[in-house]
């Protein structure tokens, strides 16, 4: 059976019964017509960055390895640029960038493929893909079909979309169109990216500028899955009542609340983690990334079942002291 060792960013040893790299949507459809009704129970990967593969895998694994980068249309202000589903996400990214295409620059250095950025809506520095989306296409696992999706079909929330709750595992995402600037728009107030430009002089910031600081930041903070096994943050933030938030304000007066509509208020997962003295504990193979309490990380030949104790015990924690229950951002795969 084959490893998918080097396949998942955790770096977890599980096999599978048969790795299929997709390279094509024939090739794809192909399978399907051939594997009926095996293939409807197939498990997708992409880069593996965003799945916690808990134990060996009885099923084929599709890995998307389709490649294309194209212009679909073009105006004098927008660009719709297609791209294959096993594109590599930051290194599609750089090229819109040295293309002169802006929108995805603030997506800089996410790990993973372009067919897996739609299943979470992948968001950071205040830009979510959803701002760029403009449709993708899909394979259908059991007829072989394939669908477009604009952009309401992909009903995209936070960290969500309709390919994680009800299409979860039906599709397969085989591209991808974005419709970037070519007048750019750029967005600086996020993070620390304002203060990256200032320390590096820069008072009128191209979309590489800003591509730039957002690496050098992420290099800063997050652990690179090639040294350290992770999987990114482990859990959502989680979405609470802002009454209740209140009610935590009064009790934690430092912790981060971002309100949201409908009276309702994100709060910082990191904090209540860090806040339960998660941060840089070990617990078996497993720990908490040491700066940052989000990250779970592979610390020493972890299991599945090493990150899923850790998992369960933060959850208690967390549950304990704030009342507020964590949902894993991560994709749990059996
Ligand atoms: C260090 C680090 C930092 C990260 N930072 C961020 C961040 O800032 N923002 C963010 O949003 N995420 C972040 N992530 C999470 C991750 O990079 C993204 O979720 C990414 O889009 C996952 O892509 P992937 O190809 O690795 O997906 P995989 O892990 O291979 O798959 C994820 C899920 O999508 C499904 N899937 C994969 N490909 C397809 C497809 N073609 N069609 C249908 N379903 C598919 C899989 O079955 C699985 O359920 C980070 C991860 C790491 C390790």
């Amino acid at each position: 059976m084959p490893s998918l060792k080097s396949y998942n960013t955790f770096g977890l040893d599980v096999r599978c019964s048969q790795l299929v790299r997709v390279r094509s949507k024939a090739q794809l459809e192909g399978f399907i017509l051939e594997n009926n009704p095996l293939a409807e129970s197939c498990i997708i990967l992409g880069g593996g960055s965003n799945v916690l593969l808990l134990g060996d895998i009885e099923r084929p694994v599709l890995r998307n390895e389709i490649k294309e980068r194209s212009v679909v249309s073009e105006s004098k202000k927008h660009v719709i640029v297609r791209a294959g589903g096993g594109e590599n996400w930051h290194r599609f990214v750089r090229w819109c960038i040295r293309e002169g295409y802006g929108g995805l620059e603030n997506l800089s250095l996410i790990p993973g493929s372009v067919g897996a950025a739609p299943m979470q809506n992948i968001g950071a520095y205040g830009v979510e893909i959803k701002d760029v989306f403009h449709s993708l296409e899909a394979v259908n696992l059991k007829t072989g079909k394939t669908r477009v999706f604009k952009k309401a079909a992909c009903a995209f929330g936070y960290r969500t979309s309709v390919f994680k709750e009800r299409l979860k595992g039906k599709y397969f995402i085989t591209s991808v169109n974005f419709k970037l600037d070519k007048i750019h728009q750029l967005s600086l107030s996020y993070g620390a990216i304002q203060t990256e430009l200032s320390n590096r002089n820069v008072s009128n910031p191209t979309i590489k500028d800003v591509s730039d600081v957002v690496i050098a930041i992420r290099r800063s903070k997050l652990p690179d899955p090639k040294e350290i096994g992770n999987s990114g943050s482990f859990f959502k933030n989680p979405i609470i009542k802002s009454a209740k938030a209140k009610n935590l304000k009064k009790d934690y007066p430092t912790i981060p609340v971002y309100p949201q509509a409908d009276k309702m208020s994100k709060i910082s997962a990191g904090w209540l983690i860090e806040q339960c003295g998660w941060k840089g504990k070990k617990m078996g193979g497993a720990g908490c990334y040491k700066k940052h309490a989000l990250i779970l990380i592979n610390r020493k030949n972890a299991t599945p079942q090493d990150i899923l104790k850790l998992c369960a015990a933060i959850q208690e924690s967390v549950s304990q002291k704030f009342g507020i229950d964590l949902i894993p951002e991560v994709n749990f795969i059996k």
